[in-house]
């Protein structure tokens, strides 16, 4: 094979040294594959037989350079867990450059400016569980970052306890977040009557624009400031994103502004969880001790986050009421997303007040008895389908077998009023049968521990198509077994 080269363009790059510092990555002793994903190379354009390639091994291990790319780490800044955490930045994240569109990043491939306390690295664990769960968020139709493939080491890591290290390749069309904005917002706060105040910022939200959302400059609705409508539209994807997460049972653990991309993207894996029994409350990162980012929380969350980047964007909004009225959309943005998802989840086409007042019954009698979110929701699909009422599949969930009494016909006569809009399809096509449970993450993790990697290609094969049947692959969609509920994830990775 010719040497690993892909057509780089370096687009973050042309932003300047004001954005990030060019970097070489750290080489990863001896190598191995630990996974890949055949659909994301395949949107590189990357060669066919590349993941048995020992070049291209090396390239994503980060031992090689690849012609044409300027590999960089940006600086940004945040806010982590409600408080101002200052300059923080790719501590462990090396942008090769973009092609076909995305940015290609190797996570864990060493030590940057922005390091800071940490090592650089990443360990396998992390590092399978963020693989997965971007192709698995992907599957499920979920607006994410992907993965590429992870590379393993046996190069020891030390977390809690010793590890390996392995580093992910991850794709995006932009890894930019709400702290690039907050970042060049507060470094300027000083120089406001300056000669040309907030002069990256400008060239950051441009660079935005330009790239990713070309119709700010022609939208009407916020009289030629093409920056509220830049927070327009990130207000609009963020609130579909949360009402994503939310209508399947997705916890992200770490919504730090820094981990909130501007393209409404799911970003940064770390302590994520899919819910096992519902529980609004659920605090899925163990480090988390006042439940911040509990699963409930999470729209009302983003929306703060919103207005951080809202705060950032000031300077070139300019005046308050466009800005808080590109805010203000979330109030309704948010809320008719969820509807919609949870109105397909049920087979609806269409929402209506009667499917909402259904679907948040139907919510608080899952929360009650703690029911399964995924397995209740297709259990609920197959019913449906079926149209036999008398099937005690649903009733069989619930602790008080006795609860679907007060919803289940509601439903049907819903379904019967609304034939035209409503399909069983749909509800199939809406409930997945798969996701990546904590307990799966695990088993997977292990058996890569002891350098057996076909439990990760098997998840990755069945999470990329969630909502088809995998004969095969019937465990994965069973309940949790006990040992699950003792899965401590924090955000140690
Ligand atoms: P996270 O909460 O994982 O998104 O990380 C918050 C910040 O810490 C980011 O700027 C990361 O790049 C950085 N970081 C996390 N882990 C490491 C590590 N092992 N080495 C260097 N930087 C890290
Ligand atoms: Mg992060």
């Amino acid at each position: 094979m010719t040497a690993p080269t892909l057509p780089w363009s370096n687009r973050f790059a042309t932003l300047g040294s004001d954005f990030s510092v060019p970097m070489q990555t750290t080489p990863l002793p001896s190598p191995y594959w630990v996974g890949h994903s055949a659909k994301v190379a395949n949107d590189l354009g990357l060669p066919c037989n590349w993941a048995q390639s020992n070049d291209w091994l090396q390239v994503f291990s980060g031992n090689r350079s690849i012609a044409g790319s300027t590999p960089l780490s940006s600086v940004y800044s945040g806010h982590q867990f409600g408080v101002w955490a200052g300059q923080l930045g790719d501590g462990r994240a090396i942008l090769l450059g973009d092609t076909a569109g995305q940015e290609v990043q190797l996570k864990g491939a060493g030590l940057t400016p922005f390091s800071r306390m940490g090592d650089g690295r990443a360990v396998l664990r992390s590092s399978i569980r963020e693989f997965l769960c971007s192709e698995a968020m992907h599957g499920l139709g979920i607006p994410t970052s992907r993965a590429l493939c992870i590379t393993g080491s046996d190069a020891p890591i030390y977390r809690e306890e010793a590890e390996t290290a392995a580093v992910v390749t991850r794709t995006a069309p932009s890894f930019i977040r709400f702290g690039h904005f907050e970042h060049f917002c507060h470094t300027h706060q000083g120089t406001q009557q300056g000669a040309a105040p907030f002069k990256e910022l400008k060239i950051l939200a441009d660079f935005v624009i330009d790239h990713y959302y070309p119709h700010c400059r022609t939208e009407t609705r916020w009289g030629n400031n093409p920056y509220a409508a830049l927070l327009q539209v990130v207000t609009e994807r963020t609130a579909k994103l949360m009402a994503q997460w939310q209508s399947v049972g997705f916890c992200h653990g770490v919504m730090n502004t820094d981990n909130m991309s501007i393209l409404g993207l799911t970003l940064d894996y770390g302590p994520f969880q899919f819910l096992d029994a519902y529980d609004p409350q659920h605090i899925c990162n163990h480090s988390d001790h006042q439940g911040r980012y509990a699963f409930a929380k999470q729209p009302n969350v983003a929306y703060w986050n919103l207005f951080c980047l809202g705060q950032a964007l000031m300077p070139l909004i300019e005046a308050q009421e466009p800005a808080m009225a590109a805010l203000e959309t979330y109030k309704t943005a948010y809320p008719q997303a969820f509807a919609q998802c949870m109105a397909a989840k049920l087979g609806f086409s269409e929402t209506s007040a009667p499917i909402e007042a259904l679907s948040t019954e139907i919510l608080q009698s899952m929360a009650a008895d703690r029911v399964d979110y995924s397995i209740f929701w297709r259990t609920l699909s197959h019913w449906a389908k079926r149209g036999a009422m008398a099937d005690p599949s649903v009733k069989d969930l619930f602790i008080n077998t006795a609860a679907p009494n007060d919803w289940l016909p509601k439903f049907t006569a819903l379904i019967e009023q609304n034939k035209s809009t409503w399909s069983s399809a749909l509800m199939l096509s809406s409930n997945p049968k798969y996701v990546l449970r904590n307990h799966l993450g695990e088993q997977a993790i292990q058996a890569a521990k002891g350098k057996d990697f076909a439990p990760v290609s098997d998840l990755l094969q069945v999470l990329e198509r969630p909502f088809d049947e995998h004969p095969k692959f019937e465990a994965f969609a069973a309940f949790p077994p006990d040992w699950a509920a003792t899965i401590a994830i924090s955000c140690s990775s």
